[in-house]
């Protein structure tokens, strides 16, 4: 874990660099515009804005199941801990609402990675409670510069205002303390941080009282149905992940989204079998050289999936350049420059 300190051993909260905050209130941000289709396809988000009722799971752990699910630890002293937030303030106010009711006060929240709707709700949680954000290394930068999320969709430039949805790009959160994996001490409770990197670039799943939030490592088998091929950052990260996952010793796993599930395993084989069918897949593809665009278009064609905007298509963006990387490092295509084009193509 790594908290930043100044010279009096407190932590510096680290805010968001103002030019980049006035740079984003140009554009404006449609929180009330939830496009289903992209949110299901980047992380199974429904879209639901039902009721964030608390459910008690085990222990201290406890989950507000909605379109993003939220956790929930009860700590003994009367204190709570929220991992993840969701979109916006919509969710997080009912939690807070049901929270205040048994007079119990916010003092954490622990994002699991750095995606808006994971995130999205973390500045209206602090303004009201003060609450203090633990955030992986990595993804925290996304936190305090959520236009880091579009523009990496985007080919790492200036995003276009169809990126710019609040799906897309979320207020920015203040960081406090930034973690890693391995043991974590949070306002006396102690949780356990396990890597579950790929999905983003250091997304981690938060286990409690063998309760294990495991964050968008798995998604439910009726988005994995309809989409057939989820956003990624790391094919091969994200293969490791899912075998941590299956590995992690739990009782419940609470995913990000969708029901909570006895053990996150059986979701874990049908999301390998995925990841494994596009690989083959765009292989095959490459037999002919051709660049990424052309690949992506020709896999989405096969799988038939169609994506219906710029939102949904640039998520796919990165994702083909995550499996090209993984099949390069595997021996199974190879990449050349060649009149102005990059192409791949099969060994
Ligand atoms: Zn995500």
């Amino acid at each position: 874990m790594n908290t930043r300190a100044n010279q009096h051993g407190t932590p510096d909260r680290i805010r968001t660099c103002d030019l980049l905050l006035r740079r984003q209130a140009l554009y404006p941000l449609s929180y009330g515009r939830l496009d289903t289709d992209v949110c299901e396809l980047y992380a199974g988000f429904g879209g639901k804005t039902r009721a964030q009722l608390i459910e008690h799971i085990h222990g201290r752990a406890h989950v507000a199941p909605g379109g993003v699910n939220i956790g929930v630890i009860k700590a003994d002293d009367g204190n709570a801990i929220l991992i993840d937030t969701g979109l916006n303030d919509t969710a997080a106010r009912k939690v807070l609402r049901e929270l205040n009711a048994e007079d119990r006060q916010v003092v954490a929240i622990v994002t699991t990675h750095g995606h808006a709707d994971h995130f999205g709700g973390n500045a209206f949680v602090v303004k009201r409670t003060g609450a203090k954000v633990y955030a992986p290394s990595w993804d925290e930068a996304v936190l305090r510069y959520p236009l880091f999320q579009p523009l990496c969709l985007f080919a790492g430039a200036d995003p276009p205002a169809s990126l710019r949805s609040g799906f897309m790009l979320a207020g920015a959160s203040p960081v406090d303390v930034v973690y890693d994996a391995g043991p974590l001490q949070i306002e006396g409770v102690e949780i356990k941080a396990v890597s579950l990197a790929g999905h983003s670039g250091n997304q981690m799943g938060l286990l409690i009282d063998e309760v294990f939030y495991c964050a968008d490592v798995v998604l439910p088998d009726r988005v994995i149905e309809r989409y057939k091929m989820p956003y990624l950052f790391s094919v091969r990260d994200h293969l490791k992940a899912l075998d941590r996952a299956q590995e992690t010793p739990h009782l419940t796993a609470v995913p990000g989204h969708g029901p909570t599930l006895e053990h996150v395993g059986g979701l874990v084989d049908q999301n390998r079998a995925l990841v494994l069918e596009v690989a083959d897949r765009i292989v095959i593809i490459c037999r002919e050289p051709l660049m990424a665009e052309e690949i992506l278009a020709r896999l989405l064609g096969e799988l038939e999936a169609d994506p219906q905007d710029a939102a949904a298509y640039y998520l796919l963006h990165p994702t083909i350049f995550a499996f090209l990387t993984y099949l390069e490092e595997r021996g199974d295509v190879s990449h050349e420059i060649t009149d102005g084009r990059s192409l791949w193509r099969a060994r």
